[in-house]
């Protein structure tokens, strides 16, 4: 028996058979052929390129249908690849003037395509080698007649063990039988974190060895709410975790329960519990969690992925269909929030010494118009169908608002002239995620109408710690009492001005800070859904002049993030006994 830890990322206790996902390169060995036999080469590179495209073709179509158009989507980067010329001309370049076999000079290309993208310093492009590794490994089974192993038809339950999981394994998995996940490589927000979450399996990432320490038929525990992984478990381990999983079973079974009840204290002060989405396909996860609507609906990922700009009609229609599916409830729509660590393939963006500090969001769509113009045709035009609102990323200052607003004024008005139908009410918001705008949202309060607190960019410009690196992690501080000052400011202010104001960044999924803001008079948490009835079990397991109280102490009594973190935590254990092992781990 051997214990691993990693990243746990979807939460639950899962025990299983491994299926190993081999990772492993093909390794082709170097073979010449003679001059007569280059053309045979070259059409059987091209007769690979084929099938690869079919398959690709026909995976594309079936995610399509099965889980929707945006996730299908990532298959035009694949596709992308295998046309790509440079690419092609590069492979019959070598097979002609070295006479090597198609696939010898295929992976020798690709090895130089792995090397240039790793030197580049772009956390996205580097992502993309893993579309390479992935087209790769698909053209050279066909060369060389090998079956890529797959997660296709699978005959028995398992939990799936790789270095990494690629859309294209996930996609096409036989969903039913996968279990559980567990990965040398990956985040939090890495592809298989996501889809784990999202599936509702148990998985844990970065476990750095786990593919080469596992064969098929091992038996493994998952314990991703910890993060740990048991390799041939013994009797007496086992026996505990299938205790440790009933108890998560009867958890998620009791947090179902509140599916229909509000969000609303033990002294009925209520508050909005609304989910973060980014594809419309997570509106189901978002009903069956319960939540009052969409507070944060990320729009960037559109323009990911692809090499052309989104559509206005394209938007249109996704945009619809989350109007019409969350009817009456409210959603908001974020326009464009490029930059920072979200790059757009689609744009020709310079780069930039300081991309969370430059040509990013509001600023970028201010200035490039036209992609501006459209997205706001889009939205506008599927507000008619649903309860739509739209908010704006990164305010800095009122004139950003202002620009905003007017050109919004102008889209509505070519569709009224167009004869096209709108909400001429949308409610219009800016977020709150930038230490200007908290300090003056007296000003922007008066000119929108309502507020959402980012706090993972506030918290990222106020302490001024990079929210992507780890090596200053520990200076990223929810609980800093600058960050509590500014969140309880922007409610003063937007509240001075009957306006509501949410908080959409991953402090309202946190118990601890979402009861503080709670306290401090947040109208709306919005979070990942499958945290909202989590959230919602603390709110009504406390009284709001509690909470109200604890929020005041903390800021008046308190003056670094860790005393404030201690003392919540230790309040709310007597308020709500057994808070922090019920809540916390
Ligand atoms: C935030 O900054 O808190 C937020 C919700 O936006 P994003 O994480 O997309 O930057
Ligand atoms: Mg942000």
């Amino acid at each position: 028996m051997r214990t691993l830890k990693g990243i746990g990322v979807s939460p639950g206790v899962v025990i299983g058979k491994v299926k190993v996902l081999r990772a492993e390169e093909i390794t082709v060995p170097k073979v010449n052929v003679k001059d007569s036999e280059i053309p045979n080469e070259i059409a059987r590179f091209e007769e690979a390129l084929t099938k690869t495209r079919a398959e690709l073709l026909g995976i594309r179509r079936k995610i399509s249908q099965e889980i929707g158009r945006d996730h299908s989507d990532i298959f035009n980067a694949h596709l992308l690849i295998l046309e790509d010329r440079t690419l092609i001309e590069d492979v019959i370049g070598l097979i002609k003037s070295e006479k090597v076999t198609t696939e010898y000079a295929f992976s020798v290309i690709l090895q130089r395509y792995f090397h240039a993208f790793s030197q580049i310093d772009d956390e996205y492009l580097k992502e993309r080698i893993s579309d390479i590794k992935d087209i790769g490994k698909r053209v050279l089974s066909h060369l060389m007649s090998q079956e890529r192993e797959s997660l296709v038809s699978l005959r028995e339950a398992v939990i799936v063990v790789s270095h990494d999981l690629s859309p294209s394994d996930t996609a096409t998995m036989d969903r039913k039988n996968v279990i559980g996940f567990a990965t040398d490589i990956g985040g939090p927000t890495s592809h298989t974190a996501i889809m784990a979450r999202s599936m509702e399996i148990p998985a844990v990432v970065g476990l750095e060895r786990i593919s080469k320490e596992v064969t098929s038929g091992d038996k493994l525990i998952i314990d991703g709410t910890h993060g740990l992984v048991i390799i041939n478990p013994d009797e007496s381990t086992v026996e505990k975790y299938l205790s440790e999983g009933k108890k998560f079973a009867m958890y998620i079974l009791e947090l179902e329960k509140l599916r229909n009840l509000p969000a609303e204290t033990k002294d009925k002060h209520q508050v909005e519990l609304a989910a973060n989405i980014e594809f419309p396909d997570e509106i189901p996860s978002v009903i069956s969690h319960g939540a009052n609507g969409i507070g944060l609906y990320r729009t960037e990922y559109f323009y990911l992925n692809r090499q052309d700009l989104p559509t206005e009609e394209e938007q249109f229609v996704a945009y619809k269909t989350v109007a019409e599916q969350m009817k009456p409830n409210p959603v908001v729509v974020r326009t464009l929030d490029l930059g920072g660590d979200k790059f757009l393939s689609s744009l020709d963006v310079p780069r930039e010494m300081n991309p969370f500090l430059g040509w990013r969001a509001i600023r970028f769509c201010l200035t490039r118009v036209d992609v501006f113009r459209a997205q706001l045709r889009a939205i506008l035009r599927a507000s008619h169908y649903g309860n739509l609102k739209i908010m704006y990323p990164m305010i800095s200052n009122l004139d950003e608002l202002r620009q905003a607003h007017e050109i919004l004024r102008s889209v509505g008005e070519e569709l009224t002239k167009e004869g096209i139908p709108y909400d001429k009410d949308i409610d219009v918001g800016a977020m709150i995620e930038i230490p200007s705008a908290a300090i003056t949202s007296d000003s922007l309060a008066k000119e929108a109408d309502f507020f959402s607190i980012g706090t993972n960019d506030l918290i990222q410009y106020s302490l001024a710690v990079d929210r992507v690196n780890e090596k200053i992690a520990y200076l990223y501080q929810p609980t800093h009492p600058a960050i509590l000052r500014l969140i309880q400011q922007t409610i003063k202010n937007a509240h001075d001005n009957k306006i509501w104001v949410g908080i959409c960044g991953e402090m309202s999924g946190d118990p601890v800070s979402a009861l503080l803001m709670v306290g401090m008079g947040v109208d709306e948490l919005s979070t990942s859904p499958f945290v909202l009835p989590k959230i919602k079990k603390v709110i009504r397991s406390v009284n709001f002049s509690d909470v109200k109280a604890l929020a005041e102490k903390v800021l008046s009594d308190f003056h670094t993030a860790e005393e404030i973190r201690n003392y919540a935590e230790k309040e709310l254990n007597r308020l709500i006994p057994g808070f922090s092992d019920e809540y916390l781990t």
